[in-house]
């Protein structure tokens, strides 16, 4: 990490603003915060540290709500320096702002993740990486034949007892449950007291279950068409008249928004595209759920805590569960931008907005970070012209990136 730079002045950016490319862009960053956006160059202090972004892209940093870990960590391995390490990992592909994510797993194991990421989160170092702005409470509230690469053992209806703890933690900011399991609106209810974004995920939920949901808070689901219900498996579960489903359910309710794995093995491009084109810019997050593989050669690693979690397979570009289904991804979010880009009719404005405004505005952070405005924190990126992450600068400080 480089000193702690006071103002700093990027000079020669094509600053990726929320709603358009601003070229031949001044930045000034002061304390940590963006102080002024133009075109033509502010007077500064001597002092101030000049950057010369030679024609790169200025992007805000970004935000990632759903990720498991990375280079060879996982954040349910419960440890400080996992936590450290994902996070770092993350940083290098352009994540400044991240939510670790829990999977199923004892609740002493996940006690473990919460309190090692309120250890990592109160260092506030930039040597840490990313910056952790909660915790997404993703397992172990998962349908039994929705786990997807996820122990089954792990997974469990969630009771009062065990959820109040985790969100006294003060810690989860966004919490996951399948909406038809006994409890789940009792549990929105009480995430939407505790103010997380609320999400629906690894669930067969109907319509009329998804309806239900909605009304006690759940505003989100987890990476869409990847271990949600769709008409026949509703059709399995509950038998005829055939039933909406989540996919219904989000892509006709203004206010539900989603996310997609952009990793180009999860979604062929014309349903990145379809969801884009359906949801917009505003509705549709890109998360990475990245599992521990990231940066790391393909071999069999553990998805979840290190001493218990279920095996799969890398194979250099995604993660592989033994009976043949998906694992989630390897790769960070600058893949996921550059994927998405190439893949779909988003503008670059749009799909940079996909991956930090929108899942701050979502998660209640936009206020302090997720864009290039004043007034915000100086998250940002230089991006080379075809995105690869070369600076990183995490509240105005410069984060060196080699491994
Ligand atoms: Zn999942
Ligand atoms: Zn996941």
């Amino acid at each position: 990490m480089s000193e702690a730079m006071s103002s700093l002045l990027f000079t020669n950016v094509t600053a990726i603003l929320p709603d358009k490319l601003l070229p031949s862009a001044f930045v000034l960053c002061e304390k940590g915060k963006i102080q002024s956006i133009s075109q033509r160059c502010p007077k500064v202090s001597a002092k101030t540290c000049v950057i010369d972004g030679k024609g790169k892209y200025l992007s805000p940093g970004f935000v990632d709500i759903h990720v498991h870990g990375g280079d060879g960590h996982d954040f349910m391995d419960g440890t400080v320096e996992a936590m450290r390490g994902a996070c770092v990992a993350h940083a290098r592909h352009g994540t400044t702002t991240i939510f670790p994510t829990t999977t199923t797993g004892s609740p002493e194991q996940i006690h473990a993740m919460l309190n090692a990421a309120k250890t990592v989160q109160g260092e506030r170092r930039v040597e840490n990486g990313a910056r952790i702005a909660g915790v997404h409470l993703y397992g172990p509230f998962f349908a039994e034949d929705k786990v997807g690469c996820h122990s089954v053992e792990g997974r469990r209806s969630p009771t009062a007892k065990e959820y109040t703890a985790y969100f006294d933690s003060g810690i989860v900011k966004v919490a996951t449950c399948a909406a038809e399991l006994p409890g789940a609106v009792a549990f929105y209810r009480e995430a939407k007291r505790r103010r997380c974004l609320i999400t629906c995920g690894h669930s067969n939920a109907s319509w009329p279950e998804m309806a239900a949901a909605f009304k006690a808070g759940m505003r989100h689901v987890d990476h869409f068409w990847c271990a949600m219900s769709n008409v026949s498996s509703v059709r399995e579960r509950l038998g005829v008249p055939m039933r909406g489903s989540m996919m219904e359910f989000v892509l006709g309710t203004a206010d539900m928004s989603t996310e997609v794995i952009a990793d180009g093995c999860h979604l062929a491009p014309e349903l990145l595209d379809f969801a884009f084109r359906m949801k917009g810019a505003r509705r549709l997050c890109l998360v990475t759920d990245c599992n521990r593989a990231l940066d790391l050669p393909p071999g069999r690693y553990r998805f979840g805590a290190g001493e218990d979690g279920s095996w799969f397979n890398s194979d250099g570009k995604v993660g592989w569960a033994p009976n043949g289904s998906l694992a989630s991804s390897i790769v960070g979010m600058d893949h996921m931008v550059r994927q998405m880009k190439r893949d779909t009719s988003a503008t670059l404005p749009e799909v940079i907005r996909m991956a930090s405004l929108t899942p701050a505005e979502l998660t209640g952070i936009a206020r302090r970070t997720g864009s290039v405005e004043v007034g915000k924190q100086a998250d940002l990126l230089l991006l080379s012209r075809d995105l690869r992450v070369k600076q990183v600068f995490i509240g105005g400080t410069e984060m060196l990136l080699p491994r």
